[in-house]
C-alpha cells in the first residue's frame, strides 16, 4: 500500500483523496449588496431580458407533474434539438448545466496523472473537475487576452486526454476563428477530446466562426458544448447539451446520472428553442449595447476587450484609486454589481454583462465618476 493509503487509513477522521483540498472554492459573483435594496446584478452574464414566455409558461405546466421522475433521456428536448440544429438524435447528451457535461467528460477520460490543457483565462469549471479526478491542470498562456492555438499545442503529452476552449471565452469574450480551432484540432493526437464549449456561441456572427458542429461530424474526438443557460435566459434551469461522437456518447452516457434534467427544464427548454422572437431580441440588445459599452469605456481611458460574448471584460490602470478592485466597490455601493475577475488571473479588469439601455448608461455614468474622482 503506498504511504499515502495509509495515512489515510489510519487518520482521525475521513481523509478526503488527494487533491481534492488543494481545488480553490469556486467562488460565484456577488448577487447582494448591504445597504442597497434592488442591486443590478451584471456579474453572471444571465439574460438581462429574462427568459422567454413560452418558456415560462411551459415551466409553470410542470406543476402538474412534480411527483414524477422526469424522462432520463431528455427525449422531448432531445427531438427538438435535433430538428432545430439538424443533429444526430444519438449524438446527444443532456446535462445540469454545461458545468455536469464537463464533469461527465472529464469523470470518462480522466484517472490520476493525466492532464488536461486549456487558456490561462480559461473557465473555472473544467478545472474544477479534473482536479476531483486528479489529473493536473495545465493552463496555455493567452498572449492579448486569446487563446493561442501554439501554445495550447506545447502543453500537450501522452498524458492530455481533453483540451478544453470555450469560444467566445469567459471571461475575456474573445474568440477564435474557425480557420484557427481547425488548426488546433490538427495538432493533437486523436486520442485527445478537443471540447469546444460553446456557452456564448450564439452571440458571435462573424463568418470567420465556427461553432464546431460540422468539427463532430467529421472527427471522433470533437464534443461541442452548449447551454440554455445565456441566450435563453432558463440559468436557473441548469440545461446544457453536447453534441459529438456516437462512441464518445455511448460511453459518457453510462456515467450520466439517470434523471438529470429535470421535467421543468425539460419543458422549458423545448419551448424556449421555438421562442425565435425572444431569441432574436436578445441578440439585438447585445448587438446594440455591447459596442456602444465597449466604446464608452475606451472613451473613459479604459481598456475593453474585443467582445462576442453577451459581455465586456474592461481592462483598468494599476494606479492606486484606479485600480478594477476599487472601481468594482464604488460601483457595488451604487447599486451596480459587476464581476472583478481576479479569480480567473486578471486582477485588473472587470466583467459586465449587458444590460438594458438605462443600466448600461448607469454603468457607464458612474465609471466616469470613478474616474474623474481618481484623477483628483
Ligand atoms: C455560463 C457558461 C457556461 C454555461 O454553464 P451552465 O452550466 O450551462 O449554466 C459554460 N461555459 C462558459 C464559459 C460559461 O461562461
Amino acid at each position: 500500500m503506498s504511504d499515502t493509503v495509509l495515512d489515510r487509513a489510519s487518520a482521525p477522521r475521513p481523509t478526503p483523496k488527494p487533491g481534492i483540498l488543494d481545488i480553490a472554492p469556486y467562488v460565484p459573483g456577488k448577487s447582494k449588496v448591504e445597504g442597497v435594496e434592488h442591486p443590478l446584478k451584471l456579474s453572471a452574464n444571465e439574460n438581462i431580458l429574462g427568459s422567454s414566455p413560452a418558456a415560462r409558461e411551459a415551466f409553470s405546466t410542470a406543476f402538474d407533474q412534480l411527483q414524477m421522475y422526469p424522462d432520463g433521456r431528455s427525449t422531448i428536448l432531445r427531438e427538438a434539438l435535433a430538428a432545430t440544429y439538424g443533429l444526430e438524435p444519438d449524438r446527444l447528451l443532456f446535462g445540469c448545466g454545461s458545468d455536469e457535461i464537463f464533469q461527465m467528460l472529464n469523470q470518462t477520460f480522466l484517472e490520476p496523472g493525466d492532464n488536461i490543457v486549456q487558456g490561462e483565462f480559461g473557465f473555472g469549471a473544467y478545472a474544477i473537475g479534473a482536479r476531483a479526478c486528479q489529473a493536473e491542470v495545465r493552463m496555455a498562456p493567452e498572449p492579448g487576452y486569446r487563446i493561442d492555438v501554439d501554445e495550447l499545442l506545447k502543453l500537450v503529452d501522452e498524458r492530455t486526454r481533453i483540451v478544453f476552449v470555450a469560444n467566445p471565452a469567459n471571461p475575456t469574450g474573445t474568440w477564435n476563428s474557425g480557420e484557427e480551432i481547425r488548426r488546433l484540432h490538427a495538432g493533437l493526437p486523436p486520442s485527445v477530446v478537443l471540447c469546444l464549449d460553446g456557452a456564448y456561441a450564439e452571440f458571435c456572427d462573424d463568418p470567420a466562426y465556427e461553432d464546431g458542429m460540422s468539427m463532430v461530424r467529421e472527427f471522433e474526438n470533437v464534443v461541442v458544448t452548449r447551454t440554455f443557460s445565456k441566450l435563453h435566459g432558463l440559468a436557473a434551469l441548469r440545461v446544457g447539451w453536447a453534441y459529438m461522437p456516437r462512441e464518445m456518447a455511448a460511453a459518457v452516457d453510462r456515467i450520466r446520472l439517470p434523471f438529470n434534467v429535470n421535467i421543468p427544464a425539460q419543458l422549458a427548454a423545448v419551448a424556449a428553442l421555438g421562442d425565435a422572437d425572444f431569441q432574436r431580441r436578445s441578440l439585438a440588445l447585445v448587438n446594440q449595447w455591447r459596442p456602444w459599452l465597449a466604446q464608452q469605456l475606451g472613451g473613459l481611458g479604459l481598456e475593453p476587450l474585443p467582445s462576442a460574448a453577451n459581455f465586456v471584460l474592461v481592462g483598468f490602470p494599476a494606479t492606486p484609486g484606479k485600480t478594477a478592485k476599487e472601481a468594482d466597490a464604488f460601483l457595488s455601493a451604487r447599486g451596480l454589481i459587476t464581476r472583478y475577475v481576479a479569480g480567473y488571473g486578471l486582477p485588473n479588469h472587470l466583467r459586465i454583462t449587458i444590460g438594458l439601455e438605462v443600466h448600461n448608461r448607469a454603468v457607464v455614468e458612474a465609471l466616469a465618476e470613478f474616474m474623474k474622482g481618481a484623477a483628483q
